[in-house]
């Protein structure tokens, strides 16, 4: 994987230089049903809504397609294939649960940014993870906005709005990174710029999906192995319902 398989996102890569290749996309506002005009600000829900909403972003897809994840038996994937795959398993986890689930598409398909960060505040979120997966480094690595904190406004600048939401961005990937370290992952947490998550008012947090590394055995275990995969959906899905009665998921302002 080069620096620039994971195009659009920095996610795969800030120990590596923070190479960020913004690819503008043509097709994304008409691949989702909602015909979201995009604010120069993001304005704060009005009221607390009484459902609990998690919000999954596939992150890539249609014409992005992420990186590159090999694996031992010779095959690979996409990287817009294993996170709509993780959001999918995910979504039914948490569905299973009795959470209202939102995601940011629902197939191979083209979603710009701002369309993506449009779909969160519109759901008036109480968790966005945003899903990436790497085939370099190991564990699971989180990430949160590296927007310094702010203090809340009824408008926010859509580009920064994520600030006055740090706070509880940071509370969640804790509450995430607790969950993972319980089911045995090794989890390294950082701060970068988030082109999707800066613009969206709500917690939020990317979760890549890299090797997972485990003493006794010789090769690690690939991203797509359906059983690692299995234990990070459920491992996220138990950290959302840690969350969901955790009193800092209350309320919709930060
Ligand atoms: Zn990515």
């Amino acid at each position: 994987m080069t620096e620039l398989d994971c195009i659009d996102c920095r996610v795969s890569h800030p120990w590596r230089g923070s190479v960020a290749v913004r690819v503008e996309s043509l097709f994304a506002a008409a691949l989702i049903a909602l015909s979201l005009t995009i604010p120069a600000v993001a304005q704060a829900p009005p009221a607390p809504s009484a459902r609990f909403v998690v919000v999954l972003d596939a992150a890539h897809g249609g014409n992005d397609a992420g990186g590159t994840l090999a694996s031992q038996d010779g095959n690979s994937q996409p990287e817009k294939a294993y996170t709509l795959a993780l959001s999918v398993r995910l979504r039914s986890l948490l569905a299973a649960r009795g959470i209202y689930v939102v995601t940011t598409r629902e197939s191979d398909a083209t979603i710009d940014n701002d369309t993506r960060s449009a779909t969160a505040n519109h759901a008036n979120a109480r968790a966005c993870l945003s899903l990436h997966a790497s085939e370099s480094g190991s564990g699971i690595h989180l990430f949160v906005s590296s927007l310094p904190p702010t203090e809340p406004t009824r408008l926010n600048p859509w580009k920064t709005a994520q600030a006055a939401w740090i706070t509880r961005s940071l509370a969640l990937a804790g509450m995430v990174n607790s969950a993972l370290t319980h089911a045995g992952m090794t989890v390294t947490l950082g701060r970068t710029a988030l082109p999707v998550i800066d613009s969206m008012t709500c917690p939020a947090v990317a979760v890549e999906v890299a090797p997972e590394i485990t003493s006794g055995n010789a090769q690690p275990t690939d991203v797509a192995d359906t059983g690692y995969q299995t234990r990070v959906a459920e491992a996220l899905a138990a950290a959302i319902v840690e969350w969901r009665s955790d009193s800092r998921a209350e309320g919709t302002l930060p």
